[in-house]
């Protein structure tokens, strides 16, 4: 009865790619250049130990500006997803955004486009979710679809604090740290509770 929790069962974590999971390197085309985020390993791999489905969301504005195409960004994703399957994580899905700024598409975030997306093909109810990046795009994200924010300071995320803060949206050093906001005390008395067969109320 100790193993993971089943994928999804505690809810949804929406995670930004560039500057969150992996250095941020500004249009990234290449896999060879994918190097893991401080913490990256150590939250997710929490996070789905915990019972959250893991879903990446990018924007890839470098595909409309014709600096790469949505295959190599694909290449880009494969390569990470497979450092992460080395780990143990899974990634339920993930998403790419190609447009820019002013294309006005549904799917750039904060536009919850991709997050809908993701909850239709996935099948998987998306309120509450929570939603992890290191730009005030991504914590937007969270407003839009009923989610809940986490800004961390990897890649951009230093440009993000005084919105975040003004906000009242979590800021935090990594991914790792993103776990330990997610994961409480009030979570981890709910697993305690669980595993002896009581039942606490909801919140
Ligand atoms: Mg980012
Ligand atoms: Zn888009």
């Amino acid at each position: 009865m100790s193993g993971p929790a089943a994928p999804g069962s505690a809810g949804v974590v929406f995670v930004d790619r560039d500057g969150t999971i992996i250095v941020e390197r500004n249009y990234l085309a290449d896999p060879a250049q994918v190097a893991l985020e401080r913490g990256a390993l150590a939250g997710l791999s929490r996070l789905a130990a915990a019972g959250y489905a893991l879903i990446v969301l990018t924007n890839q504005s470098g595909i409309a500006r014709g600096y790469f195409d949505l295959a190599t960004a694909q290449r880009v994703n494969a390569r990470v997803n497979d450092l992460l399957a080395e780990a143990g994580i899974a990634v339920a899905g993930w998403y790419i955004c190609p447009h820019g700024d002013g294309d006005g598409c549904d799917c750039r975030k904060p536009a919850p486009g991709l997050a809908l997306q993701a909850a239709r093909e996935l099948g998987i109810a998306i309120d509450g979710a929570w939603v992890i990046g290191d730009k005030m795009s991504d914590a937007r994200l969270a407003d839009a679809i009923g989610g809940r924010a986490i800004v961390v300071t990897t890649g951009h995320g230093a440009g993000a604090v005084d919105a975040a803060r003004a906000a009242e949206i979590p800021v935090v050093a990594d991914l790792s740290e993103a776990a330990d906001v997610i994961l409480g005390p009030v979570a981890d008395a709910h697993a305690r509770a669980g595993s002896r067969g009581l039942t606490l109320p909801a919140g």
